[in-house]
Order: structure tokens, then sequence, then C-alpha cells
């Protein structure tokens, strides 16, 4: 006997609007999740504000992504823009904001009243919600999809949505559990990798908690640029963390597996070269007896001056009208280029996303339909998607969710 029309796995930002939407269209639905609670994800998202998406049309939004990423998530995200998500959240009761690069947040409230809201709508459409109820595999027979086994016990369903998400922050209760299941029912995976991760550098616990700002971090691979990224960087004990980094990180983690990665700073990304000299010299004339420790700290925080000067092989006490013109280039060279030194690897447990997943032509970008297992839907980070920071992921996950609940339903029950 069918337990179900439709079984969705995983309470997270796809499996609930996939849920929502199966049941809102008559399926039977039961959302299953392994942890007690709903939404976990979303819960630590923005830092517990929940940055919910992107705001803008939706080809900006997906100008953001790769473009084979882009061209999956496309239907999807045209089926279930930006802003219904938005409307959804607001038409209960959320506040929301939009910040000037674009990124929605709840205004007064938190990621808190966002799964608040989202559980109202799980509710409202009358979804058999089991919280405590890991899967542990999804079982097919020749017709496809036949079930699940759970914890307490097997579920017989012909039309099972995977939406178990990725493998960062695994206490959340996201440990790549989907992965093997969609393999034995045939699906390749692109290889797990982290994404939007903090990266691990030797020797950086002496700055651990000092900021950059508004710079450009640039990952390197044999002196060719691989990524580079604009924004804030912030020293931790164990390597550097912050958007600058986050953004840069999957690429870094990619090119890793070729070869060494280095990571260098442009403290002054506004100036070029010759306009940052000409700083530099108006500086040293206004200033000929001050030590040069006094224009590095124009530059970085104190506590990093000393560094910077040994990079550039000037001693901080050096006096303004002593500094030979080499040095003063040397110094230029290092504002514009600050070495960080050989990446020694990045956090894919710590990461906001993981790369790679159930790869993307194995799934209807149409329907959320697996090409290969008849009654399997795919959605959200279980397939190979990685946005960058700013609601991105939350608004794929979101989109990809809808379009799998909206397929499932018609299907089961048609
Ligand atoms: C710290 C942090 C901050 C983030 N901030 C943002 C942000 O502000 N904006 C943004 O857009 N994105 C953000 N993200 C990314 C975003 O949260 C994810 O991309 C998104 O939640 C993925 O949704 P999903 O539904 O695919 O997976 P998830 O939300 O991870 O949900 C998967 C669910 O499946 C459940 N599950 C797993 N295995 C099983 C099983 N065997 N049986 C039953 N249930 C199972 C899990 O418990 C979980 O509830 C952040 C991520 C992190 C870690």
């Amino acid at each position: 006997m069918q337990e179900a029309d439709v079984l969705v796995i995983g309470a997270g930002a796809g499996g609930i609007v996939a849920a929502w939407r199966a049941a809102s269209l008559g399926a039977k639905t039961v959302l299953l999740e392994k942890t007690p609670r709903i939404g976990t994800k979303i819960l630590i998202s923005g830092g517990g504000k929940c940055n919910i998406t992107h705001d803008g049309p939706i080809e900006t939004v997906l100008r953001a992504f790769r473009p084979e990423e882009a061209r999956f998530i496309r239907p999807a995200c045209y089926r279930f823009p930006n802003h219904r998500i938005v409307e959804m959240l607001t038409d209960r009761g959320l506040n929301v904001y939009t910040r000037p690069d674009g990124r929605i947040f709840p205004v007064e409230q938190t990621a808190k009243d966002v799964v608040a809201i989202l559980r109202t709508y799980l509710d409202d459409a009358g979804v058999d919600l089991r919280l405590e109820t890991p899967v542990e595999s999804i079982v097919s027979d020749d017709r496809g999809v036949s079930g699940v086994r759970t914890k307490h016990g097997p579920m017989a369903c012909r039309h099972v949505i995977l939406a178990t998400g990725g493998s960062s922050y695994p206490n959340s209760g996201t440990t790549g559990d989907g992965w093997p299941w969609a393999r034995s029912l045939g699906h390749s995976l692109a290889p797990i990798r982290a994404a939007l991760a903090p990266i691990f550098l030797p020797g950086q616990e002496a700055r651990s908690g000092i900021a950059l700002r508004d710079i450009v971090l640039k990952a390197r691979q044999s002196g060719k640029v691989i990524d580079r990224h604009r924004g804030d960087l912030l020293f931790t004990h164990r390597g550097i963390s912050g958007p600058a980094t986050l953004e840069v990180s999957r690429a870094v983690s990619e090119h890793l597996e070729q070869g060494p990665v280095t990571l260098e700073v442009d403290l002054q990304p506004d100036q070029s070269f010759e306009e940052l000299s000409a700083e530099v010299k108006a500086w040293l004339a206004e200033h000929p007896k001050r030590q040069i420790r006094g224009l590095a700290e124009a530059y970085v925080a104190k506590s990093l001056a000393g560094d910077l000067l040994a990079d550039a092989e000037i001693p901080p006490e050096t006096v303004a009208a002593q500094l030979p013109q080499k040095a003063r280039n040397r110094l230029i060279e290092v504002l514009k280029g600050w070495s960080l030194g050989s990446v020694e690897g990045v956090w894919l447990d710590k990461g906001e996303v993981v790369a790679g997943g159930v790869c993307l032509d194995e799934v209807d970008p149409q329907t959320m339909r697996s090409r290969l297992c008849r009654g399997l839907y795919l959605c959200g980070e279980v397939l190979d998607l990685a946005g960058p920071v700013g609601g991105y992921n939350l608004q794929a996950a979101f989109a990809t969710g809808f379009v799998a609940g909206e397929t499932a339903a018609g299907d089961a029950t048609s």
C-alpha cells in the first residue's frame, strides 16, 4: 500500500517548498526529516538573520552562478522567482528589506521567524511532517522508485523527492546522505568540494581577529590568477575567512587538486601602481621625519604594519626621507599584491555550501525529474549547484524545490 502520493526526504529550504507545493496541489505528501526540527540551515543562514534571496531581475540573479548552473536553474527560477518567496513570507507577517548590494533580509525578525512562517505553509497545506525520521535508503524495482527505508521502517511510495542537501555543517543534519542513494539509482556525482568556505593558511595565529576591508583577494596557481574577489577578509586562528575568502574558496579547492595555490591581497584596489606610487611619494615628502611605520599604518591595521614592511624588506623605523626609491617600489608592490602564502586546504565542513553533487545533465531542469530513475525528483544542494554569497543558494533550493514538488504531485495524481 502506498503511504503517500509524494515522499520528500529532507526538511530544508528545498524540501519544505517541495512538500508545501506538492500538498497544495492535492497530493498526499509526507515530509521526512532526520533531525528534530525543520530548516536547520535556514536557521543558521546569514548569521541567524537569513539572507532569504537576492533582489533584481532573474537574469541578473542567474548571472551570479556559473553558466552551467544558471542554465540548469533558469526554468525553476522563472517558475518560482525571488519575489515569490518574499511574498510568501511578507504575506504572513515578515518585514524584509533589501540591502544596497541586493541581499534581502528580515528587518527586525530573524531566520527563526522565516522558518516559523514556512512551517505554517506546511501545516496549512496538510503536509504530514515526520521529524526524527532518518531515511536510510531509497528502494526501487523495475518500475523505478518504490519507496524508502527509514529508521522506523519501510514506506512505499512511487514519487520520492530527494532534498537532503549537501555535506557542510554536518551537525545541522546534512551529511551527504542523498548522494550514495542517487548513485545506487544510476546517477553520477560531480566531485564534492568546499565552496563558500574558510581557507587554511599556516602562520596566521598572531593575526587572528584582524580584518582587511574592501580589498581584492587573488588566488593564483603557477602565477596565473584563478579567481579574485573584492570584499572584506578576516584573519582567523587557522587561516582566513570573510566574504572575499568564501568567494574564492571554490576555485581554490578545485585547483588545489592540481597543485599549490597561493593567495595575495591588493590592499588598494582602486589605485593603479602609478597612482599609489604618487600617493606614497607625496606622503614621504610631507612627512620627511616620520618613520615609515606610519605610512604602512595608513593602509593596514597597526598590528599588521610590521608584517607588511617586513615583506617589503623595510625596517619599520626607517625615516621617510631616507627611504630609497627601490624600497619605495617594493612597498608599493606589496600594497598591490601582499602575499599571504600557500593554501593548506579549504574547510569543507565549515562552508556555507558544497560544490559538486548529482550531475545536472542527469536531471531535467524543466521538471526536476531524474532522467535515469522513474519516480525520483531532486532539488537543492544535493545537486551539483553552488552559488555565491548573497541569498542565491536559498533561492536555488526554493525554486528547484517548488518545481520538484509540482512535478511529483502532477505525476502522482494524474
Ligand atoms: C552557515 C551557513 C550560512 C548560510 N547562509 C545563507 C544565506 O544567508 N543565504 C543563502 O541563500 N544561503 C545560505 N546558506 C546556504 C543554504 O543554507 C543552503 O544552500 C540551503 O539551505 C540548501 O537547501 P537544501 O534544502 O538543499 O538543503 P538543507 O537546507 O541543507 O536541508 C537538507 C535537509 O535534509 C535533512 N536530511 C539529510 N539527510 C537526511 C536523511 N537521511 N533523512 C531525512 N532527512 C535528512 C537535513 O537534516 C536537512 O534538514 C548558508 C549555509 C550555511 C551552512
